[in-house]
């Protein structure tokens, strides 16, 4: 493929799970108001209007949207729909989970190399989540060898899990593609794909994480 002008390493850190819950984070402003109030009032003085954090704007909101996504089990079983807060994190918070290729690729839309990423030859059976937020990507049962030299899948494991927009960038008319949940850049999807799909799904390693498919017993 013609990504080669935006070269960058291999990848390696895992990241925590979907954590950041508007609820959770509202809640803890509540408590932390609850405690302050008494004390400000036994001071005297007012509340503080707490200053913007002042890093990498913007902060996200109190409360985060839901999304509906498609769970998967790490068996690769569809264990239904379910409305999660879609994950909001600053870009400073991002970078404190991401490797730099990582947070390159997922969060300013970089490429990673080619042949040179950590699934571009990958054939063990299982699923792909978001390396982002562990949304279920795609299932290695889609993978198929495009040659291009990134992992490659004919369809992702749930049309709902994913998003697609045109990307004009470079001077190409591409459709790029991301996360439902998380909005992490993946890759981008073309119509040369084999079937049943003819869709191409071209992904960048680094915004991946695969879990293998746990063994059968007996
Ligand atoms: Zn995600």
């Amino acid at each position: 493929m013609m990504d080669r002008t935006i070269p960058d390493n291999d990848c390696g850190k895992r990241v925590r799970g979907r954590n950041l819950d508007g609820r959770s984070l509202s809640r803890r402003i509540f408590v932390a108001a609850a405690l302050e109030l008494p004390l400000a009032l036994a001071l005297g003085c007012a509340l503080r209007t707490q200053a913007a954090a002042g890093s990498d704007a913007p902060a996200p909101p109190a409360t985060a949207p839901t999304v509906t996504v498609i769970a998967f089990s790490d068996a690769g079983k569809k264990t239904g729909p379910i409305k999660v807060a879609k994950v909001v994190k600053t870009n400073a918070e991002w970078r404190k989970l991401l490797s730099p290729e990582q947070f390159d690729v997922t969060r300013e839309k970089g490429t990673e190399t080619p042949f040179q990423n950590q699934y571009d030859e990958w054939t063990e059976r299982g699923i792909y989540r978001c390396r982002c937020c562990r949304n279920a990507l795609f299932n290695s049962a889609t993978k198929f060898d495009s040659h291009t030299g990134w992992p490659s899948f004919w369809a992702p494991i749930a049309a709902e899990n994913i998003r697609t927009a045109s990307d004009i960038s470079f001077d190409m008319d591409r459709t790029a593609v991301s996360c439902r949940e998380c909005d992490a850049h993946l890759g981008h999807v073309f119509d040369d794909g084999p079937p049943p799909t003819g869709l191409r799904y071209c992904m960048n390693s680094a915004a991946l994480i695969f879990i293998a498919a746990p063994v059968a017993k007996g």
